[in-house]
């Protein structure tokens, strides 16, 4: 693969590439885009960056402060699978013009800077990063059904039907409510376009382990990918996701990592498996529980500690709460197993092999801007290993069967955004630590998703609530 610009312009003519993409990610966690001819692209823009303009893009510059560069990064390039022209895609990072510094809030930067901080802090070298992420994929009819879900449940209350289960016995080879998990097809319909799905994202550069369809009852899937270092891995999360979305669509359908689409079925994802890594040990192995090592446990320990600010960044948006609720095996309390799925952390079993060892932190979602996300993420990590927060005793039963007084003192995942956003504001001095994220940061994303998501929200009438009071 390419490294430098030159070979990047080798690389160009090689494969007669016709147009050059230049992709980033913006503040809230959408991937961006804008194209020019491939003849533009020369050696010096690697160096001068691309100019654009930051203020239209939410939660980044004022008006009077809006170029910014764009610094395209040789090692993320891919060849863009879905685009009718050959098209070469690259991933930049974010700079100010006249100072030349890299942009505080651009989401690629404060990963970039976490990874630094750990090293110079001389824990580890690697931070492994493996995100397992769900998405639901919907023809255009479901797709309808589900922006009313809420209607439904009024239904089911009354005993009669909801959310599509008011099918009889014979359901001439759908996949039963809540039985997604692994059924051959004709029940899996949506084998091919997984397999499809593969294949492009292999095309990208990922490395794919295994696809099949997940456990609600139609149209859940899971693509499981395998792990690599946390800013490449936050790169792959966008290939990932484009795949997901432009395969789909490819075929007229679309697909959500909207963590809830739909009431009373299973939510989707994104778990994400972490260890960390010094001249190519797991430092994560050892002979404390489940043979993770001291380190490790301290670790988890700052996980659990910072869970709950830790939510409004890993699980960033208003229906993430609707996910995290009891019985569908979404992470409720704070607490950690080894094979339990109802805990926030998991300790996989699978595997006894050093190299396998790691954390599985199953709060987070596919909503997450993952740079963000995974930085975040390792920043309770090292929080916790530099003060070492052992996390108590682990909870090996199922969460959701306890009685409530065995339950009282497990700390819980925030109820809704606004809380979550709430702890982030009295629990953040963990991410400031080697300037990683900035006051400037946490204060914006806090405002921007109190006055854009969280307000208009709660301001808006529910459909279900039409249903409940409209003739009172
Ligand atoms: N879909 C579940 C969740 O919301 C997880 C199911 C699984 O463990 O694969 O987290
Ligand atoms: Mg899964």
């Amino acid at each position: 693969a390419p490294r430098t610009p030159r070979e990047v312009l080798a690389y160009l003519r090689e494969h007669e590439v016709k147009a050059v993409d230049l992709r980033f990610m913006d503040f809230p966690g959408q991937w961006k885009h804008f194209t020019i001819p491939a003849a533009a692209l020369t050696e010096e823009i690697f160096e001068e960056g691309y100019g654009f303009d930051a203020s239209s893009l939410r939660g980044w510059q004022a008006i009077n402060e809006s170029d910014m560069l764009l610094v395209p990064q040789p090692d993320t390039l891919f060849l863009d699978p879905f685009a009718r022209e050959r098209t070469l895609a690259m991933i930049c990072n974010i700079q100010d013009p006249l100072t030349r510094e890299d942009y505080s809030r651009d989401p690629r930067n404060v990963a970039r800077k976490a990874v630094h901080y750990m090293r110079q802090q001389g824990v580890a070298d690697t931070a492994c990063f493996g995100p397992s992420l769900e998405f639901f994929i919907f023809d255009e009819v479901r797709y309808e059904q589900t922006a009313h879900a809420a209607f439904y449940w009024v239904d089911s209350a009354e005993g009669i039907w909801n959310s599509g289960r008011q099918e009889g016995p014979n359901l001439g080879g759908k996949i039963p409510h809540r039985q997604g998990y692994f059924p051959c097809p004709p029940a899996d319909s949506l084998h091919d376009l997984r397999s499809e799905m593969m294949l492009a994202m292999e095309e990208c550069g990922l490395r794919v382990e295994s696809h099949h369809h997940e456990k609600a009852s139609g149209g859940q899937c899971a693509i499981n990918i395998h792990y690599d270092e946390l800013v490449a891995m936050a790169d792959q999360v966008l290939k990932y996701k484009y795949v997901v979305k432009n395969v789909a669509r490819r075929h007229n359908k679309v697909a959500t990592f909207m963590p809830k689409p739909l009431f009373e079925d299973y939510g989707s994802g994104m778990h994400v498996h972490v260890s960390l890594w010094k001249n190519g040990q797991n430092l994560f192995y050892g002979s404390d529980y489940s043979n993770l090592s001291e380190m490790a446990m301290y670790a988890l320990g700052g996980l659990l500690r910072h869970a709950p600010a830790l939510c409004a960044i890993t699980n960033p948006t208003t229906n993430s709460y609707k996910r995290l609720v009891p019985g569908y095996e979404a992470p409720v309390h704070l607490a950690y197993s080894q094979r339990n799925r109802s805990a926030a952390v998991r300790i996989p079993v699978y595997s006894a092999r050093p190299e396998s060892k790691r954390l599985e932190y199953r709060v987070p979602d596919g909503t997450a801007n993952p740079y963000l996300a995974f930085a975040a993420m390792l920043m309770a990590m090292l929080d916790g290993i530099r003060n070492k927060i052992h996390p108590g005793p682990p909870l090996d039963k199922d969460i959701y069967d306890l009685p409530p007084e065995e339950l009282q003192d497990v700390p819980r995942t925030p109820q809704t955004l606004d809380e979550a956003l709430s702890a982030l504001e009295r629990d953040h001095d963990f991410l400031l630590q080697g300037g990683v994220f900035t006051e400037d940061v946490i204060e914006t994303w806090i405002d921007y998703k109190r006055t854009y998501e969280v307000a208009p929200l709660r301001m808006r009438p529910h459909p279900y609530e039409f249903a409940l009071y409209f003739d009172l």
